[in-house]
């Protein structure tokens, strides 16, 4: 349940109540919390014992019994839009889109450095690039592993851009966390569970990919996971749905990505290239994401993509995300791009989140 306080002084009887019953009390800011989730497992009696003595104290101006199943991800919890913030750029709130881009596996230096300098031109905001692959033919490109981890922290140092990479199992996480701005948990694992858990322990921001057939409630439940566990933002990716029509790999969810967007306060962003896998759809799906009012996109680009090791096929090259960014121009929209804030802590090879 959400409870809202008249006055961040009304705090402390709620957080004894909550301890009380066995739940947790998370407040929306630790300054002055003005909204309060009780979190934790309830049976029904117990839930309307809690919410009926918390609303029966002074200072507590409405409880929210049912805020959905999400709770610290809706937005009862948190009316306004978050900003994520990762290494110097901000995704959401009230502020500019995303364009993030980058391979969809680093194959190498030259070509990782290639699309980063691409991406800066185009005024993109983060750098994606995988080191660990999900990939379902064990034959497939694996993925660099720890070596493209430490060429993403080249191509960071080398343009300010922040780096967002895959982590596909909770004993990775250490390690990727240690390079990465952003953690990227995909498709494939969006319900892998101690995941989540281990991701949100990192206390790094995170992108969630929906998974090939999941809810929106499942989504937001596994962005739950991710917030309880201590991730400092969660951003949502639609990168498209499993279904019947072999011209298209998946089908991008626009209006489930909106509907979600009126159910949370993360940003949520769209990838055309996961959801068509077709490089000639990238950009038009790209601009209608962007035109319907999402944070933002991400797409892949490889320099030369008939040789890349993974999703060719939908990758753009160097000039087609030139042409993307000039698209994005023409509709009278700025991007979000690093902004050097002062309470940054520099890291030895980039930014710290
Ligand atoms: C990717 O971003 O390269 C990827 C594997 O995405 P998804 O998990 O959406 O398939
Ligand atoms: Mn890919």
């Amino acid at each position: 349940m959400i409870v809202v306080l008249a006055s961040p002084a009304a705090i402390d009887p709620v957080r004894d109540a909550a301890r009380r019953a066995g739940v947790r009390c998370v407040a929306d800011s630790e300054a002055a919390p003005r909204r309060l989730a009780l979190v934790g497992a309830l049976s029904a009696t117990g839930r309307d014992e809690l919410a009926g003595s918390v609303a029966a104290m002074a200072g507590v101006e409405q409880v929210i019994r049912d805020p959905g199943p999400a709770p610290l991800a809706s937005r009862h919890f948190r009316p306004e839009a978050s900003v994520v913030q990762v290494g110097p750029t901000q995704i959401g709130g009230e502020g500019r889109p995303l364009l993030a881009a980058g391979p969809c596996a680093v194959e190498s230096r030259e070509q990782l450095l290639a699309v980063a300098s691409a991406a800066v031109a185009a005024g993109a905001g983060l750098l994606r690039g995988g080191a660990f692959k999900p990939r379902t033919s064990p034959y497939s490109f694996q993925g660099l592993g720890p070596e493209g981890l430490r060429l993403l922290a080249e191509a960071r140092a080398e343009t300010g851009l922040p780096i967002a990479t895959e982590v596909l199992a909770a004993e990775q996480v250490e390690l990727v966390a240690e390079y990465a701005d952003m953690l990227q948990i995909g498709a494939r694992n969006m319900q892998n569970y101690a995941l989540l858990a281990a991701a949100g322990a990192a206390h790094r921001p995170v992108l969630l990919k929906r998974g090939l057939g999941a809810t929106l409630d499942e989504w937001l439940q596994a962005a739950e996971y991710l917030l309880a566990t201590g991730a400092p933002g969660v951003v949502l990716c639609e990168r498209g749905l499993r279904h019947f029509d072999p011209h298209t790999r998946n089908i991008l969810d626009l209006g489930g990505a909106l509907a979600v967007k009126s159910l949370t306060h993360l940003p949520v962003i769209a990838d055309p290239s996961h959801a068509t896998g077709r490089r000639d759809l990238v950009a038009p799906l790209a601009l209608a994401a962007l035109a319907a009012g999402l944070d933002g996109v991400i797409v892949e680009v490889h320099p030369d993509p008939d040789q890349a090791l993974s999703d060719g096929p939908q990758s753009l090259d160097l000039d087609g995300l030139r042409d993307l960014a000039a698209r994005i121009a023409t509709l009278g929209i700025s991007l979000a791009t690093p902004q050097r804030v002062a309470t940054r802590t520099p890291r030895v090879d980039g930014w710290a989140s």
